[in-house]
């Protein structure tokens, strides 16, 4: 099998997933959640916030200092989002191949940012959906927003 992470992935696992403000703006957060439940995932919490400085600089941890970082949570806090929780096996790296790639002109069709993410220029940041990169960043993530 390629990849040698694959054996060990024996459970289901979670992935927090964000609808970013701009996907909630373009009213197409019933086309990605569409897509995310076809796939055979399964969102069992959802909600939709703003989110503030002090959240998306946990969230975003590994980012703060990087040049992209202001405009990012400039754009990520500039209206409502929607946090999910979505299960499933290998849903971590699932997920990931369902949007594709980071930078919208880059990835695939058929993904969500390569079907419906248009090219805006220098900004990246507006490439649809977060999606976490690892289970433990998983975690992290999910419980910064689904802070009981
Ligand atoms: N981002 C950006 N400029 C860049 C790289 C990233 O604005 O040069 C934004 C973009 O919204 C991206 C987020 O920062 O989704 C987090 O970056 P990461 O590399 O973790 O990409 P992702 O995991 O979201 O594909």
């Amino acid at each position: 099998m390629p990849g040698g992470s694959l054996g060990a992935v024996t459970e289901i696992q979670r992935s927090l997933v964000l609808l970013k403000p701009d996907a909630v703006a373009r009213r197409l957060t019933g086309e990605v959640l569409r897509r995310i439940e076809a796939k055979g995932y399964t969102i069992t919490a959802l909600q939709m916030r703003t989110a503030d400085e002090a959240l998306l600089a946990e969230h975003y941890a590994e980012h703060v200092g990087k040049p992209f970082y202001p405009p990012l949570v400039e754009f990520m806090s500039s209206g409502p989002l929607v946090a999910l929780i979505v299960e499933g096996y290998r849903v971590i790296e699932g997920i990931r191949t369902l949007i594709g790639a980071t930078d919208p002109t880059a990835a695939a069709p058929g993904s969500i940012r390569g079907d419906l993410a248009g090219d805006t220029g220098e900004k990246v940041q507006r490439n649809l959906v977060h999606a976490s990169d690892s289970p433990e960043s998983a975690e992290r993530e999910i419980a910064l927003w689904f802070a009981a």
